[in-house]
């Protein structure tokens, strides 16, 4: 989307003394605020700049802010992109391609529990002159909370990840057995064959409750969760194998930078300590489910803690959100190389610590599995 510079193209919508809206020549809406933070939406560009002079007119904010996206627009990138790997829609070449079509110098390649597409993109990078982030976006789960950990830069071609990924899809089949499992041992005697029947493969609680009905065993469906299936329950088995903090530590194992995905709807900001403790190294403020308000306390957390600021469309390939519809400037993927090598040099230091005995670690842990 091409946007004007002339300033007649700018129309300023609201304007308040901290804040502002504005609609862009090419029809984009821009936010902005003072003290720093400008947000577009549309075109999706974030990118910072300096507090506008106190005498500054809302005209004046809204030109400085158009130059100030062409001078940045040359370069920017989506780090957050699925692929039919997962659960997108298009291949890995053909993402990388709408990637360059839409004017994006990078992408991140992150689907959910596998890394099966980068290669695909590498190669198709290179074709399309698109630098590809190899990534991925594991599922996580503690206390009924859903987080997804997105990872930068992993070794995808390690063989104890991949090995790691297919336990993790394996875990996902075999939760109804083992829900059924424990079922057997309350006494409850449901057949295996039976509860896979019912949906032809893919089976989740509501059909085992089912079962149970039919068996006699509860009178309805809700009894069965109360009883057996709900969470906590005797029965439950969790959704998830893995926790955030078994997510971050698998990333940071292949050398990744962990950065927590869509803070929105993990709602989880109380968990952030924890969290950093354990070695995330980012998180994606800029999403294409938060708006200017999600962002900005997200922003503020992401300072607070100290952590880096990513951001992407989490497109699906085709539908509503494009790829490249959340676009960040390049700045942050270079930032995300800077944070791996912060990362790699405590490895080394704490490499020599161990050399010089300074640090006792056990053997079984050290080093990194191909
Ligand atoms: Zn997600
Ligand atoms: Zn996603």
């Amino acid at each position: 989307m091409m946007v004007k510079l002339a300033f007649h193209e700018v129309r300023v919508g609201r304007t308040s003394a901290s804040s502002g809206n504005a609609v862009l020549g090419g029809g984009a809406l821009g936010y902005w605020k003072e003290g720093g933070t400008v947000i577009v939406k549309g075109v999706g560009e974030f990118i910072r700049r300096p507090p506008a002079p106190a005498f500054a007119t809302p005209a004046w904010r809204a030109s400085s802010l158009l130059q100030e996206m062409a001078s940045k627009r040359s370069k920017f990138a989506d780090l957050h992109v699925h692929t039919r790997v997962s659960d997108g829609w298009v291949p890995p070449e053909e993402a990388v391609e709408r990637a360059q079509r839409a004017g994006l110098a990078a992408i991140a390649i992150a689907d959910h529990d596998s890394i099966s597409g980068v290669q695909a993109a590498i190669w198709a990078g290179n074709k399309y002159g698109v630098e590809v982030i190899p990534a991925v976006e594991l599922s996580s789960g503690i206390d009924n909370l859903e987080l997804h950990i997105l990872g930068y830069y992993i070794d995808w071609q390690s063989k104890w990840f991949a090995n790691r990924l297919s336990k993790l899809q394996e875990f996902r089949r075999e939760r109804a057995t083992k829900i059924v499992d424990k079922l057997r041992e309350l006494g409850v005697d449901i057949d295996y064959n039976l509860v896979i029947a019912i949906d032809g493969g893919v089976v989740g609680r509501p059909h085992i409750a089912q079962v149970m009905v039919d068996r006699g065993y509860v009178r309805t469906t809700d009894e069965a969760f109360d009883r057996y299936l709900g969470t906590g329950k005797p029965a439950y088995v969790s959704k998830y194998q893995l926790s955030p903090t078994d997510a971050i530590k698998m990333i940071k194992k292949v050398g990744g930078v962990p950065v927590l995905a869509h803070p929105l709807f993990a709602r989880a900001d109380h968990l952030l300590p924890k969290l950093v403790e354990d070695g995330l190294g980012g998180i994606e403020v800029y999403h294409s489910k938060h708006d200017a308000t999600t962002t900005e306390h997200y922003e503020q957390l992401a300072q607070k803690y100290g952590l880096l600021m990513t951001g992407g469309s989490d497109s699906h390939g085709i539908g509503e959100i494009p790829i490249g519809h959340v676009r960040v400037p390049y700045s942050i993927v270079e930032k995300l190389k800077e944070e791996l090598v912060a990362m790699k040099a405590k490895e080394v230091t704490a490499e020599k610590l161990v050399g010089r005995g300074l640090i006792k670690r056990e053997p079984a842990k050290r080093g990194r599995k191909k």
